[in-house]
């Protein structure tokens, strides 16, 4: 589409992600355009509104928020602030009559997230849960292949998102603002690949919680934490999170017939995918090469078509809120030391 057609977006909050990720992607988008800013820090508004174009009055901050609703540009508010705050300004994104993508996770908790859908869904704008690596090519190929049955029957998903995450002046490390620690920042990768992967929702799970001692940035949220998740065909995920290893996003199927392995399935790029089948009584295992493609811009292009062709999108809002139902569960073992029903 031309510029002038562009799906206008108003991106929220300008912290990493947003400067580094979102609006270098805007530029590889085609249906997408960044119209507007929301930032409690004016100086880096301006900053980066002049290099992107926007234009000086359709910058907010969080007290102006609610007048968007007059800035008919604007059809999508893309929220990128602290999990804590992703409820309240979905709702009045909602009350102001646009579009929501917001970034995972959805909420800090599950009765937020029903909210956050119940609202959309009464002021008829769409909720997309920003689940990037549903859009990445990687990913996508290793689940149809999944889904194909070309390689028998899935039995174990093995899925581990490990990183460091450095001092403790962070929001991540308030429950308040960041809803939990390892599991809803980067665990959540493992839980959401499992389900798309897998296509089926877990029946049970299991978790346990580690945290180091003494270490005062683990008072309020966890540092690590290992879970399982059993699916109504009998397939295992085993998953494994954690803010101290280093670094390790990979996800590796294992089926009847062959094995599925997806390095740096969870990261910004840097994806490879080998897969293993077995003929007769040799084994093949090749390795496939897939065009890199900006997981980012797929995804806002992917909402931006969403509203132009009425579309529901592909990880709607719905779909963050069974991943805070699991979570809870989850939360719950760990708690009780038992496996949770669901
Ligand atoms: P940052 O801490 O880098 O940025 C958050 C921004 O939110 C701040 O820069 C600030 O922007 C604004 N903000 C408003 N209120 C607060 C507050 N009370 N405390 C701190 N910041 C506040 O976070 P990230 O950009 O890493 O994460 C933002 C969201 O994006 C989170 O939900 C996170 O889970 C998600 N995320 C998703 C990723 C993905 O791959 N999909 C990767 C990384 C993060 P300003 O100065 O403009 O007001």
């Amino acid at each position: 589409l031309p510029p002038e057609k562009r799906v206008g977006f108003a991106l929220v909050g300008l912290g990493r992600l947003s400067l580094e990720q979102l609006l270098p992607a805007f530029a590889e988008c085609r249906q997408a355009r960044p119209v507007a800013l929301v930032s409690g820090t004016p100086d880096k508004a301006r900053i980066v509104a002049e290099q992107h174009g926007i234009r000086p009055d359709a910058l907010y901050d969080y007290g102006s928020f609610d007048r968007i609703r007059d800035n008919p540009e604007v059809q999508v508010v893309y929220i990128v602030l602290p999990n804590g705050l992703h409820h309240e300004f979905t709702l009045r994104a909602a009350r102001s009559g646009k579009h929501v993508l917001c970034e995972k996770p959805m909420a800090n908790t599950a009765a937020e997230a029903a909210e956050m859908v119940q609202a959309c869904a009464a002021a008829k704008v769409k909720l997309m849960v920003a689940y990037r690596c549903q859009y990445e090519p990687y990913n996508r190929q290793a689940t149809d292949l999944l889904r194909s049955g070309e390689l028998g029957r899935p039995r174990f998903i093995e899925a581990v998102n490990t990183q460091v995450q450095g001092e403790i002046d962070q929001w991540r490390f308030k429950k308040a603002l960041a809803g939990g620690g390892a599991l809803p920042d980067i665990g959540l990768y493992c839980l959401n690949s499992a389900r798309f992967y897998s296509g089926e929702e877990p029946v049970e799970v299991f978790a346990r919680i580690d945290n180091p001692k003494n270490d005062p940035r683990y008072r309020e949220v966890e540092e690590s934490m290992a879970f399982m998740l059993r699916f109504p065909s009998g397939l295992i995920a085993n998953c494994a999170c954690s803010y101290g290893a280093h670094e390790s996003k990979d996800l590796r199927v294992r089926l009847e017939k062959g094995w599925i392995d997806v390095e740096n399935a969870f990261a910004y790029e840097g994806q490879s995918m080998r897969v293993a089948r077995r003929a007769g009584r040799a084994e093949g295992i090749e390795e496939l090469r897939l065009s890199q493609k900006n997981q980012f811009a797929a995804e806002i292009d992917h909402m931006a078509e969403c509203v132009l062709t009425g579309h529901t999108p592909r990880t709607p809002g719905e779909e963050g809120l069974q991943d805070h139902r699991i979570m809870e569960a989850l939360y719950r073992s760990a708690e009780t030391g038992q496996p949770v029903a669901l």
